[in-house]
């Protein structure tokens, strides 16, 4: 907290809290030789001030330096430790924190599971496995609204949070996702169309994320269970397969 206050953000800000460090140690120097010793004979109080803030800047500009680098050091600590190496999505521990602070004011939270993606695996090899799941995290930054939340959950697993969507928004988006990616991997001339299957559920007023989640986890069960490539809402009634097939 004190690192960050502290940290310069730029040239401007690195010389501004320099010229205040050194004025703050002068000031120190002149209060030490005005107040602690002052019949010391000597009276070039404001020549000490200026004596001790000029000796004092290449110590000041060093510890400015180091604590610029030690924020920005924890900055990336923080970011890195949020983010899924992978996709560049935010990871599950840095969503649940997101979406638990989210979550009070309601919302619709989805969980999205890329279909048969073993087969892709086995079929493809485990590095165009990766490409499909880069493919699916860019489809989903792209499709999700500025204040929606999205997540790598693990695996071939995403997740997303939209504060108080309507109900009509988050379905919208779900059956977009759920319409999946179209990648043509390497060495191989043909498209291969993987689809998702979306588990959603919406926040009650106060509801705690967890139980939010165990509901999306039941509608995706059901959106797997009735053949996949669909958005499954449970919103505290029976859920609704939106799906063309089953309309
Ligand atoms: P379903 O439609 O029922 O979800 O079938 P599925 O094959 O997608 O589900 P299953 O749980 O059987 O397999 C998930 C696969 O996801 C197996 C695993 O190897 C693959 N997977 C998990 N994480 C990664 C990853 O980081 N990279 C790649 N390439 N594959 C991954
Ligand atoms: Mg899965
Ligand atoms: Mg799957």
């Amino acid at each position: 907290m004190l690192v960050r206050l502290l940290a310069p953000t730029g040239r401007v800000s690195f010389l501004i809290r320099l010229v205040l460090v050194m004025l703050l140690i002068g000031a120190m120097n002149y209060g030490r030789d005005r107040y602690l010793s002052p019949y010391n004979g000597y009276d070039g109080y404001w020549n000490n001030f200026f004596e001790a803030a000029i000796i004092a800047a290449p110590f000041s500009y060093l510890s400015l330096a180091m604590v610029g680098h030690l924020n920005s050091l924890q900055l990336r600590l923080a970011h890195l430790a949020g983010t899924d190496v992978l996709t560049g999505l935010a990871n599950r521990r840095a969503f649940m924190e997101r979406a638990g602070a989210a979550v009070g004011d309601g919302g619709v939270f989805m969980m999205i599971d890329a279909d048969h993606f073993k087969m892709i695996n086995d079929r493809y090899g485990h590095d165009v496995g990766d490409v499909f799941l880069r493919a699916i995290a860019d489809h989903i930054k792209s499709e999700v609204r500025k204040d929606d939340l999205c997540a790598r959950f693990g695996g071939e697993e995403f997740a997303v949070f939209m504060p108080q969507a309507a109900r009509a928004d988050a379905l919208a988006l779900g059956q977009r996702l759920a319409a999946g990616v179209r990648v043509t991997p390497e060495h191989t001339a043909v498209e291969v169309h993987v689809t998702c299957s979306v588990g959603a559920a919406a926040a009650g007023p106060n509801e705690e994320l967890a139980a939010v989640i165990r509901a999306a986890d039941q509608a995706l069960y059901q959106a797997k269970a009735a053949g996949r490539a669909r958005l499954v809402l449970w919103d505290n009634r029976p859920p609704t397969d939106t799906s063309s097939a089953a309309a």
